[in-house]
């Protein structure tokens, strides 16, 4: 069985995210969804169990799909949950680098553990988790953005936190 892991902050899920997921979700037997909690703690919007149970209403309808949180290396994760590949989305030139990068330190530290990218789709080479905020924060409307399943939860916490700040 050949499994592949799509990490991500996923602060919040976006309809990029779902899209690259649900592709490689066809591409291998199973994909575990892992949200990365090495980086920004301080500033997430959302927490790692919030960002995993929006990820999980978004993708229920996707059976060889689980989701995850982890906090370390991707390559010892991927060991963990016995995947061979990582899929990433490329949006932009702009993504390349940091991803090429990625990859090549992953291969150095697993040799057999292979990074598969997948192009964005058009309609979401924009799209990221900070614009999907700093749209909403500035009153525009996020919902073809985000998954429907979630738009609720998020517009209502990026408008509280804008609030409290
Ligand atoms: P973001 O850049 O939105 O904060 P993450 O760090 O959570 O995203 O990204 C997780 C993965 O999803 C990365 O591989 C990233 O390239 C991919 N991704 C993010 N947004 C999109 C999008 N709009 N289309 C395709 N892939 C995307």
């Amino acid at each position: 069985m050949k499994t592949a892991i799509c990490p991500g902050s996923f602060d919040p899920v976006t309809r990029g995210h779902i899209d690259i997921i649900k592709r490689a979700a066809k591409l291998f037997d199973k994909v575990v969804v892992v949200v990365m909690m090495n980086f920004n703690k301080r500033d997430s919007y959302f927490t790692a169990s919030e960002r995993v149970e929006l990820l999980k209403r978004s993708l229920k309808d996707t059976t060889n799909v689980e989701v995850d949180m982890y906090s370390g290396l991707l390559a010892e994760y991927a060991d963990k949950v016995g995947a061979c590949a990582v899929v990433k989305g490329l949006r932009a030139v702009s993504d390349f680098e940091y991803e090429f990068q990625m990859a090549l330190t992953n291969q150095k530290l697993n040799p057999d553990f292979e990074t598969v990218f997948l192009t964005a789709k058009a309609e979401h080479m924009f799209l990221s988790s900070s614009v999907v905020k700093q749209v909403c924060e500035f009153g525009g409307d996020i919902s073809e953005f985000i998954p429907e399943e979630t738009s609720e939860d998020i517009i209502k916490r990026i408008k509280e936190r804008k609030q409290s700040l």
